[in-house]
C-alpha cells in the first residue's frame, strides 16, 4: 500500500463509494426486473405455454445509462454520481421529467458509508471486506424497499463470503460464523412461524432469515440479538414517523430487510463501542 495519510484513503473511499453507488442504483432497479422476467419464463414452461414473446429486460452491466422516461442516453457529465443529479436540479436534461431522488441518495449513502468503513479499518483487507459487505447491504436494502424482495443472488454470496472469511479468521472464528449463520436463520424463522400461527399473518419473508444468516456468518451469534433489537428499534422509529407524517399507510406491510441491513451495518462498525457503552450505562462493568 502507498504511504498516504488516512485522510487521503478516506477521500478515495468516498469517491469509490460514489461510483459504486451509481452501479448499485442500476442493480437495485434491474435485478428485480430480471428476476421477475425469469420467474415468468419458468412459470410458462411449467404450465407448458409458449415462451414469453416479450424481450428480457436489459442486463445489469451491458446497457448504458439512460433517462427512465424518454430513454435518451445520459452524457458522461450527467452521469457523474450525485453531482450530475444536483447540477440538473433532479430533472432530465432532455425531457425535463423528474429523476427519482433514489439515485443521488444511494450514491451519497454509498460514498459516506464507504468513507466510514475505511476511516475505521484503514487501508486494509479488512476494509475491503467491509466495503463488500456495505455495498451488498445497500443493494439489498434498496431492492427490499422498492419490491419487498431480498434476492438470493445477493444474500447467498454474502453468506458464503462471511463463512469463507471466518477461515482466516477475519472478523469471527469459523465455529462462531457457522453457529451465527444457523442461529441467524433459525431465530427469525421461529419468530415468523410463531407470529403466523398466532395471528395468521406473515410479518417477514424468507429473505429476512437469509439476510440475518449472512450477518450471523460475518459477526457471529453474539451479534444476532443486538442486531434484531436494533433493527426493530430503527424500524419502529422510521415506520412510526412515516405513519405520523402520513407518508405510509398502516395496512401496507413495511419491508423489514432495510432495517436488518441498517442494524447489521451499525453493529459491524460500532458494535463493540455500543456494547461497552451499554455495559457501562447499566453498571455491568
Ligand atoms: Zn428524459
Amino acid at each position: 500500500m502507498p504511504d498516504f495519510p488516512l485522510a487521503v484513503w478516506i477521500a478515495l473511499a468516498a469517491v469509490l463509494g460514489l461510483l459504486v453507488g451509481s452501479f448499485l442504483n442500476v442493480v437495485i432497479l434491474r435485478l428485480p426486473e430480471r428476476m421477475a422476467a425469469a420467474w415468468r419464463q419458468e412459470a410458462r414452461s411449467v404450465l407448458e405455454l409458449d415462451a414469453d414473446p416479450a424481450p428480457l429486460p436489459p442486463g445489469i452491466v451491458r446497457e448504458p445509462s439512460h433517462c427512465p422516461q424518454c430513454k435518451h442516453p445520459l452524457s458522461a457529465l450527467d452521469n457523474i454520481p450525485l453531482f450530475g443529479w444536483l447540477a440538473l436540479g433532479g430533472r432530465c436534461r432532455y425531457c425535463k421529467c423528474r429523476i427519482s431522488i433514489q439515485y443521488p441518495l444511494v450514491e451519497l449513502l454509498s460514498g459516506v458509508l464507504s468513507a466510514v468503513v475505511v476511516g475505521k479499518f484503514g487501508p486494509s483487507w479488512v476494509a475491503l471486506a467491509g466495503l463488500a459487505l456495505t455495498w451488498t447491504l445497500i443493494a439489498l436494502a434498496g431492492i427490499d424497499f422498492r419490491t419487498q424482495l431480498l434476492p438470493d443472488q445477493l444474500t447467498f454470496p454474502l453468506l458464503w463470503l462471511g463463512l469463507l472469511l471466518s477461515l482466516l479468521p477475519m472478523f469471527v472464528t469459523a465455529p462462531a460464523a457457522i453457529i451465527g449463520a444457523a442461529a441467524g436463520y433459525l431465530s427469525l424463522w421461529s419468530v415468523y412461524w410463531a407470529f403466523k400461527l398466532l395471528t395468521g399473518k406473515e410479518g417477514m419473508g424468507y429473505g429476512d432469515f437469509k439476510l440475518l444468516a449472512a450477518l450471523g456468518a460475518w459477526m457471529g451469534p453474539v451479534a444476532l440479538l443486538p442486531m434484531v433489537l436494533l433493527s426493530s428499534l430503527i424500524g419502529a422509529l422510521v415506520g412510526g414517523s412515516l405513519i405520523l407524517l402520513r407518508r405510509h399507510r398502516r395496512e401496507i406491510p413495511m419491508p423489514f430487510g432495510p432495517f436488518i441491513a441498517a442494524a447489521g451495518w451499525v453493529w459491524f462498525i460500532a458494535g463493540h463501542g455500543l456494547l461497552q457503552g451499554y455495559m457501562q450505562l447499566t453498571g455491568l462493568r
